[in-house]
């Protein structure tokens, strides 16, 4: 272990992308030992109700890991040639998992050949998890159920209702806006922050003496946003706006080598390009979008490693 810290950062990412294949090369293999395992129902001998069991009690994984492995061995035994696939990373266990269970839900009312089944491995191999259960949601639609709130205990209730795409896509950028506040909010977290706001803006008794002149403005970073230190506070609303639409709400940090793009929503905050400290201007040249982890890492940058390390890693 002492040794990872002697090695170059070139070095690093090197091993670490082979550990990535080597585990992934490991977990295919641990697919076919599940497989023989169960052919051999040692589970049963072991002590076991079921392999889920086994490898849940026995293995130690916990529920939808042993979920995913089972799930994932079982499109496996059906369709040995995606064993490439896993292997190499381009369809990952969890899309693999959904994949049967789609194919097994789906066995009641209708059935699907070996050639479909393949088209559909295809057609998400390469895709995230949530570009697989939107593209599987889409193929076997299920109907929206009523809304409802229900009182579950004196001081709770349960609501549920269905969103629409449109509905998800703000929710979405709603979250990035605010994620200054919660970066992962739950539903519930996220519906409190957005009445706090709504009831700031609409409720007499909470609103502020003073009135802002109402424009309506859709892509003003709101004052919640990218406020992380007093230098950028001091940025004017209509520089901070500009900056805002012309990066597209996103952080900007690009790596030259790779050409990989950050392009987060969430936590943003304003960069200065050249620092405030040396003489930066609040420009619309000087200034662009980062996101925490990219500003954070401009500053190690300027300021050098030693000051900022103990912010950081340790
Ligand atoms: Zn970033």
């Amino acid at each position: 272990m002492k040794q990872i810290k002697t090695l170059s950062d070139a070095e690093l990412l090197s091993q670490t992308r082979n550990l990535v294949s080597r585990e992934r090369e490991l977990t295919t293999e641990l697919l076919w030992h599940l497989r023989e395992v169960e052919r051999r129902r040692l589970y049963a001998e072991q002590g076991f109700s079921s392999l889920f069991d086994y490898v849940r009690r026995g293995l130690g994984y916990c529920e939808g890991s042993a979920d995913r492995r089972i799930s994932a061995m079982r499109l496996l035994k059906e369709l040995p040639q995606i064993e490439t696939a896993l292997k190499s990373g381009e369809l990952s266990l969890s899309n693999a998992s959904a994949l049967q269970h789609f194919f097994t839900r789906e066995e009641k009312g209708k059935s699907y050949s070996e050639t479909q089944k393949n088209s559909l491995v295809a057609v998400v191999t390469g895709k995230s998890r949530r570009e697989c259960d939107a593209l599987l949601a889409g193929l076997a639609p299920e109907p929206a159920r009523a809304e409802r709130a229900r009182p579950i205990s004196a001081t709770q209730t349960e609501i549920r209702f269905t969103a629409n795409q449109e509905l998800m896509q703000k929710i979405e950028k709603l979250r990035g806006l605010l994620s200054h506040q919660n970066p992962n909010p739950s539903y519930a977290e996220l519906f409190d922050m957005l009445a706090e706001l709504a009831l700031k803006r609409l409720d007499l008794e909470k609103k502020p003496e003073r009135k802002p002149a109402g424009k309506p403005a859709t892509l003003t970073p709101p004052a919640e946003v990218a406020l992380p230190t007093e230098k950028s506070r001091n940025i004017p609303q209509a520089l901070r706006t500009q900056v805002w639409k012309r990066d597209r709400g996103q952080c900007t940090y690009e790596n030259n080598k790779t050409g990989v793009r950050c392009g987060t929503k969430h936590l943003l905050e304003f960069h200065h390009i050249q620092d405030f400290s040396v003489g930066g201007q609040h420009t619309l040249e000087n200034l662009t979008l980062r996101c925490r982890c990219h500003n954070l890492y401009a500053a190690i940058q300027t300021l050098g490693s030693t000051l900022m390390n103990q912010y950081l890693r340790e």
